[in-house]
């Protein structure tokens, strides 16, 4: 059995990303699974907010990469869900990013099938009712 854990609202999604923030003090490759609305952006930007970004996340829905340089250390949000095929991760020149010091989060990996490395930590959200479950594994 899967361990889901229920996380009750956004304020809640929020903090699970700022736990991300002790966990991965350098860099590393996390994988966000979940339906759209699931709440993906929502933990990417608790762990923003840890690290002390103020401004504004959404997701890149069509930029596919947004970059966070902050106090030392270089976060690379993605979001591929308009991907059309993966073959479009070479020409944005993906392995750029993912630096072993680069801390790369990514939304839609299933859209970068067989061009990514093995994530570091894969988490899936879903649906319960109004609230939210997560998986981390
Ligand atoms: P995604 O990036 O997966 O498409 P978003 O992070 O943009 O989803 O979140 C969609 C909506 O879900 C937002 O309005 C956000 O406030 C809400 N949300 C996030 N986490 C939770 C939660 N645990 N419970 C209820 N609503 C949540
Ligand atoms: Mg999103």
């Amino acid at each position: 059995m899967n361990n889901w854990q229920r996380v009750d609202d956004e304020a809640a999604m929020l903090a699970v990303g700022a736990t991300l923030a002790q966990r991965f003090p350098s860099g590393g490759l996390i994988t966000l699974h979940g339906d759209l609305g699931a709440g993906k952006t929502t933990l990417v930007r608790g762990l923003l907010r840890a690290l002390g970004y103020r401004g504004n996340v959404k997701s890149p829905t069509y930029t596919l990469v947004e970059p966070y340089y902050l106090e030392g250390r270089d976060v690379f949000h993605f979001d591929l869900y308009r991907l059309a095929e993966p073959e479009e991760l070479e020409y944005m020149g993906i392995r750029d990013y993912l630096r072993p010091d680069a801390l790369c989060l990514v939304e839609w990996p299933e859209k970068a099938e067989g061009y990514l490395p093995p994530p570091d930590l894969r988490i899936h959200i879903r649906y319960c009712g109004t609230a939210r479950e997560i998986f981390m594994e």
